[in-house]
């Protein structure tokens, strides 16, 4: 099969790197870039020495995620594994409220200061058409968002499973592998749209299958843990230092707002903005609906394939509900970012039988102290329910004893609570999967 020829694209002759996010979005979505010829992958794993060096050059002022991903593509360039002109780094970028917009032009400043220029930044954004990533956009934006639904719901599955496996060390196996599956299915190049979706269902098939096999116990259910919270810090476990899988050992399974959540907020904020700037009955409105329509389309078709597995752990049908279930608290219309989703996402938590909730947080981030400010309230209308904020800058503190309180709130809760959690079939995934 003949590849795309990528030869006008401004990324040739580039590799395209991807600051870790969340494990299966970052590694799906280098995928997706592959699968239009050019050449992408996730940033190695983070570790001491890029906060080392992300924090050699940054002020102090800075939050973490920038100093996690510029110490990441700094750890790439000085031991030499990549030159600068042969390097791009995917920095997502925003007009949003806080610091994250300036991310990107920091980060070319730094760059640049200590010798590292001609590294290229790649920020896609809609509103320029995707021009930084050539003329396959069209097909990269469709196949990049259903490799990211699919990550996400194995991630997802991943989660429902990995804190009753009988067997330590099998979920987590049998997700890379499933995930291994999904990239090397995303890749391949020169395919039609429907072709590309039919090879990820047929992957995520063999994925579900290899995560309901792994041995496990759902006789007895753990509390429900909701983490919510700022997107890099709360999806990236080095930033957070592990919280979910510390979670799980305190006893708990959690549910985490995944990166999809983030996607369909930003749609929904579009279709705000054109409303506002008086662009209801627009060319712009019918492409943001018609995308809006597409990926639900795609997200629908991934779903099918995990049947009941989360009959009980259903995301919110529409992002605006979370928005409205948020109005109490924060007004959709005045307040923007996580905060709205973090808050709002914790009243739906709740409702769904989750017996608390995480907000993970970079120090210092807005989000989290909005968020924060107005828990105290949100907890009080929903009988209690506990919620701890964390706040995380790299510093590396033993948080055991800090969590095993918080999961003694949860217990307490737990005994008492109104909103009745459904679990799938009674028995869990493995029980249907007669595992
Ligand atoms: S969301 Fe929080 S961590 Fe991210 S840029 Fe804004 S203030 Fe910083």
């Amino acid at each position: 099969m003949v590849g795309p020829d990528v030869s006008a694209s401004p990324l040739a002759g580039r590799t395209v790197f991807f600051p870790p996010m969340n494990e299966a979005g970052v590694q799906a979505i280098s995928a997706a870039f592959r699968s239009v010829g050019i050449d992408a992958r996730p940033m190695p794993p983070s570790d001491e020495e890029t906060l080392l060096l992300g924090g050699r050059f940054s002020s102090g002022e800075e939050c973490l995620p920038q100093k996690v991903t510029l110490g990441d593509t700094l750890k790439l360039l000085v031991h030499g594994e990549i030159a600068p002109e042969k390097m791009a780094l995917f920095m997502p970028s925003s007009n949003g409220p806080c610091r994250f917009g300036q991310y990107g032009p920091y980060m070319k400043m730094v760059l640049e200061e200590i010798g590292y220029g001609d590294v290229m930044l790649v920020s896609p954004t809609c509103a320029d058409g995707y021009s930084g990533v050539g003329e396959h956009a069209d097909e990269l934006v469709r196949t990049a968002w259903r490799a990211m639904v699919a990550g996400d719901l194995l991630q997802k599955l991943l989660l429902r499973v990995r804190p009753y496996e009988t067997e330590k060390g099998a979920a987590d196996r049998a997700f890379q592998e499933a995930l291994g599956m999904l990239c090397r299915a995303v890749e391949v190049q020169g395919e039609k749209k429907g072709e590309k979706l039919a090879r990820i269902v047929a992957s995520l098939r063999k994925g579900r299958e290899l995560l309901l096999g792994v041995p496990s116990d759902f006789s007895s259910r753990r509390p429900l843990i909701g983490v919510v919270g700022e997107i890099f810090c709360r999806l990236n476990a080095f930033s957070n230092d592990d919280v979910v899988r510390n979670v799980e050992e305190a006893g708990g399974e959690c549910w985490i707002s995944d990166v999809t959540e983030w996607v369909w907020y930003t749609n929904a904020d579009h279709h705000r903005e054109l409303r506002r700037h008086g662009k209801t009955l627009s060319l712009e409105m019918l492409g943001a609906t018609l995308k809006w329509h597409f990926q639900r389309k795609d997200e629908h078709a991934l779903l099918e394939v995990f049947g009941a597995d989360f009959r009980g752990y259903e995301e919110p049908h529409d992002i605006r509900e979370v928005m409205e279930l948020a109005r109490p608290y924060l007004a959709p219309e005045g307040t923007l970012g996580e905060m709205l989703l973090s808050v709002g996402k914790s009243v739906y938590l709740y409702r769904k039988g989750a017996d608390g909730i995480l907000d993970i947080n970079p120090f210092s981030c807005m989000n989290g102290i909005v968020s924060e400010a107005v828990y105290p309230r949100l907890s009080r209308d929903c009988d209690g329910l506990p919620i701890r904020v964390l706040y995380f800058d790299g510093t590396r503190v033993d948080r055991r004893y800090e969590l095993e309180i918080f999961m003694e709130l949860v217990r307490e809760y737990s005994s008492r609570k109104r909103m009745r959690r459904i679990t799938p079939g009674g028995g869990g995934a493995a029980a249907e999967a007669g595992a």
